[in-house]
């Protein structure tokens, strides 16, 4: 269930607000401390992603706590609640337990929040709603890139907790060609090739990898026909926050004559990529490359299991 209308109020009247989540079956979320407004999260709050608490921070919430008691699944939501702790820590902020209280409060809905506030509609408070504040999370982009983004925002700074846990992966390249079948498949622009040239006349290619953008999702590794991308351990959610850039292969390339392509050559005199080879050496032919032919048969074989 999308959760952008918590978004919207939070950019436009969450500044200076405290937000109790709640999970969806709690029986009783209205009974609670005035001070804090508490929200219903679609399900159970250990299924939200966990960009929320760090956007709802980053978007001027002044707290954002978390309402145990009612939950369902308590080892879900405290294991939720270690990974939000760690994420908001490297921030300098934290998430706040709701203080005790007995007052009957008005429940919101994290998926249909209140465009207007009632206390305007009634001429009491402030009557517009705050503009939009200059930050605001990009709704159409993935929960990786939304986390990523927001923890930036908040200016996160690298933790010993930090490096312990986190999202994605950290690839490593070994027998790379630089044909660039993985930059081409990864959905999250985690990889680039980058070209020089070299002194001695001739091009390197560097294949950058940034493993905060990384949601290991795995089709570089699929993709590559020749099979050099390996995920040795998982990216940290310091990774997440600072990491950028860096080159893990470096490939002595040359320029396709034909198709201007960099290609690493397989033997001193090639001037033509493989791809173009083989349209040369079969101009009529339309014969897939081995490597993408035992890629389909592969694909064939997983599907009929
Ligand atoms: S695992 Fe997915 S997101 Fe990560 S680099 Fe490979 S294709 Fe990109």
């Amino acid at each position: 269930m999308s959760l952008d209308s918590l978004v919207v109020w939070a950019a436009h009247s969450g500044a200076g607000e405290r937000v109790e989540l709640v999970c969806d079956e709690h029986p009783d979320p209205a009974t609670g401390h005035r001070a804090w407004r508490p929200v219903r999260a679609p399900g159970c709050v250990a299924d939200l992603p966990l960009h929320v608490p760090l956007e709802l921070l980053a978007l001027g919430v002044a707290e954002v706590a978390v309402r145990r008691d009612g939950c369902g699944s308590p080892e879900a939501l405290d294991g939720w609640l270690v990974r939000c702790t760690t994420l908001a820590e490297m921030a300098d902020r934290e998430l706040a337990e709701p203080p005790d209280g007995r007052r009957r409060r008005d429940v919101l809905s994290a998926s249909a929040m209140p465009t207007v506030e009632r206390r305007s509609l009634f001429g009491l408070g402030r009557r517009e709603p705050r503009p939009a504040r200059a930050w605001s999370p990009d709704v159409r982009a993935t929960e990786h890139q939304r986390l990523r983004a927001a923890l930036r925002h908040l200016g996160a700074h690298s933790t010993d907790a930090g490096a312990t846990d986190g999202v994605g992966w950290r690839l490593s390249a070994d027998g790379c060609r630089a044909s660039g079948q993985c930059v081409t498949a990864c959905p999250n622009d985690a990889l680039a090739l980058v070209h020089s040239a070299g002194r001695d006349g001739v091009q390197r290619s560097e294949l950058r990898f940034d493993p905060s953008l990384c949601n290991a999702c795995g089709r570089c590794i699929e993709f590559c026909d020749a099979a050099a991308l390996s995920a040795p351990g998982p990216a940290t959610f310091n990774d997440l926050a600072l990491a950028t850039p860096s080159p893990i292969a470096t490939v002595a390339t040359r320029v396709c004559e034909r198709c201007r392509a960099a290609f690493a050559p397989s033997d001193k005199d090639a001037s033509l990529c493989p791809t173009c080879a083989a349209r040369r050496a079969n101009p009529f032919g339309s014969a897939l490359p081995p490597e993408a032919l035992a890629r389909l048969q592969r694909a064939q074989g997983n599907s009929a299991d």
